[in-house]
């Protein structure tokens, strides 16, 4: 079963990305290095509510 996330940058903490993940083999909050268009970089992107 797969729960919608939303990542959100750590920098500027605008919410980027809006995806999904399998709780199973995530069970915490994710950590992803994505590029970021507002910081216009790859910065760290976690997972939000
Ligand atoms: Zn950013």
């Amino acid at each position: 079963m797969r729960t919608k996330i939303t990542l959100a940058c750590t920098e500027c903490k605008q919410r980027n990305y809006n995806t999904t993940k399998d709780k199973k083999t995530h069970p915490d909050r994710m950590e992803i290095k994505k590029y970021c268009r507002f910081c216009k970089t790859h910065t760290l992107h976690k997972e939000t509510k």
